[in-house]
């Protein structure tokens, strides 16, 4: 039995429970309190803050945690960063009041910024030789300058929307983030060999994400061209059709590009074009 602490409420839940599910790691919802037992694979949830994740994994309180990289590094919390996990992108950055001129980092010199990342942002001022004052906020950061609490913020940016809303321009990207698998240092052989299972699974999701299978008909003569347009893992698969003289083509392309390939292989004549989605896929 391993233990999965993720986040209780917020932005990274639903997609951890979402990739869960997908892996075959089913819980049941309705039931959901603190911990919850998966009643399809030995794992059992436990729902944390997201800034007590890491802790929690390197307390051994949990096993493995699904929590945004942006926490892994501000806690310096002792944990193995397993996989990235492809959801949760952010990144955080130092943005200063719109209008302003910026010179380069310099400009931060006897500034006081306002951020929730004290640590990473303590480290980066210091690597670049920069003094300047940390000024600790739990929330709402984007709005102390706008009130008068400090010069400048270093916050998570994902769209950018709520600087500009603020008035605030992005003026240097400091970490880049995504939701992470972290273990702890500590696991017995049995909570490796799941964890071994649980990575094996989530890659099988995480291929399978953007992809489109898509399967046609096509003029034999045409096969060749066909292939080139669409080349498959390794390579497609054809098979003959009843009627003689064509061919069906089977194979897996890329969400982004699937209307440029659809295009394309109608214009060699490919017909009954049909689009399914790949559920799982193993390389
Ligand atoms: P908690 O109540 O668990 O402490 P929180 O308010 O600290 O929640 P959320 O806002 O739910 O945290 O964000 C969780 C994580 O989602 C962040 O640490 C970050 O990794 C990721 N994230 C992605 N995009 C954004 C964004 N635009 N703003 C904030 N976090 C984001
Ligand atoms: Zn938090």
């Amino acid at each position: 039995m391993l233990r999965i602490a993720i986040q209780a409420k917020g932005r990274l839940s639903e997609q951890s429970i979402a990739l869960l599910d997908e892996a075959g790691i089913v819980f049941d919802d309705s039931k959901r309190k603190f911990l919850s037992q998966s009643n399809s694979f030995p794992a059992e949830l436990l729902f944390l803050r997201d800034d007590d994740i890491p802790q929690a994994v390197a307390m051994g309180v949990a096993d493995l945690g699904i929590v945004g990289y942006n926490e892994v590094l501000e806690r310096g919390q002792q944990v193995d960063i397993v996989d990235r996990l492809g959801f949760g992108a952010c990144r955080i950055s130092l943005a200063i009041p719109k209008g302003e001129n910026y010179p380069g980092l310099f400009y931060f010199r006897g500034k006081r910024i306002a951020t929730s990342y004290p640590n990473i942002l303590g480290g980066f001022l210091k690597e670049h030789g920069i003094s300047a004052e940390i000024s600790v906020i739990a929330g709402s950061v984007e709005i102390a300058p706008t009130v008068g609490m400090s010069d400048a913020i270093f916050d998570i940016v994902s769209s950018g929307g709520t600087l500009v809303s603020n008035g605030l321009v992005e003026v240097e990207k400091v970490v880049f983030s995504e939701a992470v698998l972290i273990a702890g240092k500590k696991l017995t052989d049995e909570k490796r060999k799941i964890l071994e299972q649980i990575k094996f699974r989530f890659n099988a999701v995480k291929d399978s994400r953007g992809k489109k299978y898509l399967l046609m008909n096509v003029p034999n003569e045409k096969l060749e061209d066909a292939i080139r347009i669409v080349p498959a893992m390794r390579s497609p698969t054809i098979l003959p059709l009843a009627q003689s003289g064509w061919s069906s083509l089977h194979t897996v392309v890329d969400a982004d590009v699937l209307w440029d390939k659809i295009e394309q292989l109608k214009e060699i004549g490919a017909e009954g074009i049909l689009v399914l989605s790949v559920e799982k896929m193993v390389i």
